[in-house]
């Protein structure tokens, strides 16, 4: 048997195999070829498909995002239509005898260095599609398709780390545990894992091999152990374990539909987080009061193209009838930085996470974020919608928003399609600017959630997705927590509520400082609704002065 350590994501103890996900990167082997005529023709074949694929992708996206911003396929196109890009390739193939594949990917890193070498900020931003291209051209040259990965059932996904992107492609009806040898617990894996109620581990190094594919193993989700072929002793001792995990959980079941009531009589909205329609159930089982952070950037995440306004429609539309007019905040989409899509065709930047992100990209892309708008608009007859937008750090982005809705309903009138008046306009409080002018944001929203994740990672300099700095910072930041208080202050000052729907808000050691800065609502993974419900109600915040002071909420 072999013990592996990590850090636990999600509690759960389930048994499986082990499927190593290898990342479907191209492996590009330098050869001599026999027959550089042939090879020249698999070539040209492959640039032909190469090609028509650039062209459907740029006519999807010309509807969907408009003509400038899906000029990214017709650059891709014209890269790899380039004379002296085809010249250099044609010559290490015919001349050199160099098989295909290693000479579009050595032209490739030719070219590139001479790109990143010019002044121009355009032409060094271009090397980012040519690797694209290229590496479209290779997966032609080799026959393959675009990464896939296909799992068994009760499968144990280990792998270096995953991006949300990969994560969500997963059949999750055959996915039983999740194990990384590195990430974070407020990476999009790891929150994904908790929503998904999938038992998760990451962190735990080098020691997680790739020839453990295939290997019998269980996953201890609670203390962060992962079990290689382990023996009966083991089998039995985590047996016991779970039968006890489980009872505790059936006896949290007696809270469905009470109230999340402290003793002293303060009552919160607990909410749950989703990233799609697979979610609800869970949602309903676990007797959230509504729905407080919908990320609705999985539907882009989970498919090759832009999701068009109809199948947005439909999925906002299945959630709000699903949760039978119980509040539905839907947070319009946040890509960038770590959920990243390559047919976004998103330049590449030194600092994805401080770039082009989430409202930024929206407010740049307006016909995009208008497809989203409108299905949003539509779907907002069928129960109670509120819509979020993440990332904000400026009241403009609020307003220049404001009058794409406007726009919005302006082409939903002219086709008499209906839409709620009653939908409110929130935003998330994820960076300190917003935190603190949250007094000028609160007048212009409706409502306030504090993206804690994000937050943090902004006010202490701390990159949520490297593992090494959890020993560093903490979430009980006295920043982090004074900037909770002064956003909790500033929206009550204006008449507004305000959320959390970070992670931290499913850390229980802090429920009652949370309480006691006055937080109205708290969004989590489905799963822990229940358990800080019956956290809640062991609470009492009279003293909430003295409560604020133990946290160094104040002085
Ligand atoms: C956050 O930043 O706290 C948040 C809820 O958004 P996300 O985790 O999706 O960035
Ligand atoms: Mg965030």
């Amino acid at each position: 048997m072999i013990k592996l350590k990590g850090k636990p994501v999600f509690g759960g103890i389930v048994k499986g195999k082990i499927a190593y996900y290898a990342r479907g990167e191209s492996v590009v082997e330098k050869r001599k070829i026999d027959d550089p005529d042939r090879e020249f023709r698999r070539y040209e074949y492959a640039k032909s498909c190469a090609l028509s694929q650039l062209n459907e992708l740029y006519n999807i996206a010309v509807g969907d995002v408009g003509k400038n911003d899906a000029g990214i396929f017709l650059i891709q196109q014209m890269l790899i239509n380039d004379v002296d890009f085809n010249k250099a390739v044609k010559e290490l193939i015919l001349d050199e005898h160099y098989n295909a594949d290693y000479a579009v990917a050595k032209t490739a890193r030719d070219f590139s260095q001479v790109f990143s070498e010019m002044d121009s900020e355009y032409i060094k931003g271009r090397s980012a599609d040519l690797k694209d291209v290229c590496d479209r051209l290779i997966r032609h040259i080799q026959n393959k398709s675009e990464n896939t990965f296909n799992v068994c059932d009760r499968a144990i996904i280990c792998a270096d780390d995953l991006v949300p992107s990969e994560t969500v492609r997963l059949d999750r009806s055959k996915v039983a545990a999740f194990c990384t040898c590195y990430g974070s617990s407020n990476s999009h894996t790891a929150i994904l894992a908790r929503t998904m109620n999938i038992p998760a581990i990451i962190g735990i190094g080098t020691q997680l091999l790739e020839s453990y594919n295939g290997c019998d193993a269980v996953v201890d989700g609670y203390d962060g152990t992962l079990y290689i072929e382990p023996d009966e002793a083991t089998l039995a001792r985590l047996e016991k374990k779970n039968v006890e995990e489980l009872k505790k959980k059936e006896l949290l079941k007696r809270l469905k539909g009470k109230k999340n009531i402290t003793l002293d009589g303060t009552e919160v909205k607990l909410y749950a987080n989703i990233g799609g329609l697979s979610d609800i159930d869970s949602v309903i089982e676990n007797d959230a009061g509504g729905i407080g952070l919908f990320r609705s950037e999985f539907l882009y995440l989970e498919n090759d193209d832009f999701p068009d306004e109809e199948y947005q429609f439909y999925n906002y539309r299945s959630v709000l009838e699903q949760m039978k007019g119980k509040k539905v905040i839907i947070r319009t989409m946040d890509i960038g930085a770590d959920k990243n899509i390559s047919y976004f065709g998103l330049e590449k930047e030194q600092n994805p996470a401080l770039g082009l992100r989430s409202i930024r990209l929206c407010l740049d892309r307006p016909e995009m974020f208008k497809t989203q708008l409108r299905a949003l608009l539509r779907a907002s007859v069928y129960g109670s919608l509120s819509i979020m937008l993440p990332m904000i750090t400026d009241v403009e982005e609020i307003r220049r928003t404001k009058a794409l809705i406007e726009e919005t309903k302006q082409q939903l009138d002219a086709k008499n399609q209906p839409y709620s008046n009653e939908v409110e306009l929130g935003i998330m409080i994820e960076t300190p600017a917003a935190a603190i002018m949250s007094d000028i944001l609160a007048q212009e929203a409706d409502f306030l959630s504090i993206g804690t994740n994000d937050l943090e990672q902004y006010t202490l300099a701390m990159d949520r997705h490297n593992l090494r700095m959890e020993s560093y910072g903490s979430d009980n930041h006295t920043a982090l927590l004074r900037l909770m208080k002064i956003t909790c202050d500033n929206a009550h000052k204006y008449g507004k509520w305000v959320g959390i729907c970070g992670e931290f808000g499913s850390n229980m050691a802090y429920t009652e400082v949370f309480l006691a800065m006055g937080i109205d609502e708290i969004s989590v993974a489905p799963a822990i609704i229940l358990p800080l419900r019956s956290r809640i109600r062991t609470l009492d915040i009279r003293e909430k002065e003295k409560i604020l002071k133990k946290y160094g909420c104040l002085n």
